[in-house]
């Protein structure tokens, strides 16, 4: 079985503990990635000791040259990138093309991240006095915790840590336990493109463990969390006790509102891409439509057909929507689909685990389509993180937005309609951080701030683009007379 160690110090070690745990293929459990550390809370404070022991220096080089080494590092990554797409696909069990689109999409980031280096350091500013320059300068914030989820276990750790790494902190990154082989190929890929000893450490193990040791740790300035709106807020509060800056990217119940100038099986399309992809286990998954009465039962059909058009398998074997990560987030969403029809939802389609004999083992089921939705039906209000989409009908504009903001919820948000001021006063209209017309909920290009509203986001920063060089710098005001 494939030894995967902890990257700590420029070095590839175990826990202190001895002690590992296994992670397997959920298409097909017989098939182990790996085992890798469960390491303990000295472990990960020798991390953030061999980070804050190489800040200064990484600070000191210059931003060009961290630059560089991020671009060497995504062409390393590229070269590579068939082969992490499928470790990728085999360890987290979304589809190969998805797969292989969340590695590309680490690389550009990387590529991305390493070209803001050449505008890093400040702004001349114009004085009221002419025997003053005025300037900005902005620094790193030190040492940072990054804490990532497993759905997308190489785009996101990618993007909090390039950022990170190109403003000049030092980083201890915990990935999510399910899927941490390709937070790995970045560390291997930073590591051969020359990054010092210590500038980057990934650590293995439990969240409370090692993310708790990393939230609570008096040497980490700052977290950037990605996950689940339980655990990231209690994250929050603890972290922000301690006066670290903080980050929090958590849950979704994103809707859709599909209004009468819609065309019912575009709408449909745009639905159940949303809904679907990476079996539904999106922060920013289609989880709710909000269907106009005029369009609501042609749309029903369409989205039953769409739905049913779709293959479930493994996800090397070119089907179109993989198995749930795990056994239990396979229960989690059996459970929702009782909950959904003991609520009185109408079971469209889908939501059995398949019957042909290859998905005896993997953790697959059917995507499944609710009509007649209420909105305070559970179905409609909790994060259920499976391929499973609720129908509610409406009879007006304004009910369809009083019902897209009914949750606690604000990740992201769209509108199929053919009407361009509906369009932008939907825009207005919805608590979402991200709003999309005629398109699906999931899904942003990477030079955009990313971030929720409500329970979605600590709000007060934003991922991506400038956003994240924001989140992982400080600025000075200077006067030079
Ligand atoms: P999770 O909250 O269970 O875990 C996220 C990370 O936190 C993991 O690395 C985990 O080990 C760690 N963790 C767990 N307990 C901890 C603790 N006490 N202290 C510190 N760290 C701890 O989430 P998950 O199941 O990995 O991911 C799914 C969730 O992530 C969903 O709710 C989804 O909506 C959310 N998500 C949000 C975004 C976004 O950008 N908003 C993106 C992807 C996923």
């Amino acid at each position: 079985m494939p030894a995967f160690n902890n990257y700590c110090n420029g070095k590839w070690t175990g826990s202190e503990s001895g002690e590992t745990f296994e992670v397997r293929n959920p298409a097909d459990p017989d098939d182990v990635i790996g085992e890798f550390p469960s390491s303990t809370a000295g472990d990960t404070r020798d991390a953030v000791d061999a980070a804050v022991a190489a800040q200064a220096a990484w600070e000191d080089t210059p931003a060009p040259e961290r630059g560089a080494i991020l671009r060497r590092a995504a062409s390393r990554l590229e070269s590579r990138s068939d082969e992490v797409a499928e470790l990728l696909a085999r360890e987290e069990g979304k589809a190969l093309p998805e797969a292989t689109g969340e590695v590309g999409r680490a690389v550009n980031i990387l590529y991305y991240f390493a070209e803001k280096a050449l505008d890093l350091g400040g702004d001349v500013k114009a004085s009221s006095s002419r025997d003053t320059r005025l300037e900005t300068k902005t620094e790193p914030l030190g040492t940072v915790g990054l804490i990532t989820p497993w759905n997308y276990p190489i785009a996101i750790p990618t993007w909090k840590l390039a950022p990170a790494l190109v403003t000049g902190n030092t980083v201890v990154l915990k990935p999510a336990s399910r899927a941490p082989a390709v937070a790995h190929e970045v560390a291997k890929c930073l590591d051969e493109a020359g990054l010092p000893d210590g500038v980057l450490n990934v650590i293995t193990g439990s969240g409370s463990e090692v993310g708790g040791t990393l939230t609570t740790h008096d040497e980490i300035d700052a977290i950037s969390f990605t996950g689940s709106t339980v655990v990231g807020q209690q994250v929050g509060e603890t972290a922000a006790a301690d006066g670290k800056r903080i980050q929090l990217e958590m849950g979704g119940k994103n809707p859709t509102v599909v209004m009468p100038s819609a065309d019912a099986s575009t709408a449909a399309e745009i639905v159940s891409d949303g809904a679907f992809g990476g079996t539904g286990q999106a922060c920013t998954a289609a989880s709710r439509a909000i269907v106009h009465e005029d369009v609501y039962d042609e749309f029903v059909d369409e989205l039953v057909a769409a739905t049913e058009d779709i293959s479930i398998g493994p996800a090397l074997d070119g089907y179109d929507m993989g198995p749930h990560v795990s056994k239990s987030e396979l229960e989690g969403t059996l459970d929702y689909i009782d909950v959904g029809v003991s609520e009185g939802a109408t079971l469209e389609t889908g939501g059995s685990v398949p019957e042909a004999p290859r998905h005896e083992s993997g953790y697959f089921v059917e995507p499944a389509v609710f009509s007649d939705v209420s909105s305070e039906m559970r179905i409609a209000q909790e994060e259920i993180f499976g391929p499973v989409v609720g129908v509610i009908p409406v009879s007006s504009y304004e009910e369809a937005v009083m019902l897209a903001n009914d949750t606690k919820y604000g990740l992201s948000a769209s509108i199929v309609t053919q009407d361009l001021s509906e369009a932008h006063q939907f825009t207005d209209d919805v608590e979402a951080g991200v709003v999309k017309v005629n398109e699906k909920t999931t899904g942003l290009e990477l030079h955009v701030p990313f971030g929720g509203m409500k329970a979605s986001s600590s709000e007060t920063w934003r991922e991506q683009g400038d956003a994240g060089l924001e989140f992982f710098t400080t600025s000075k005001t200077v006067y030079l007379n």
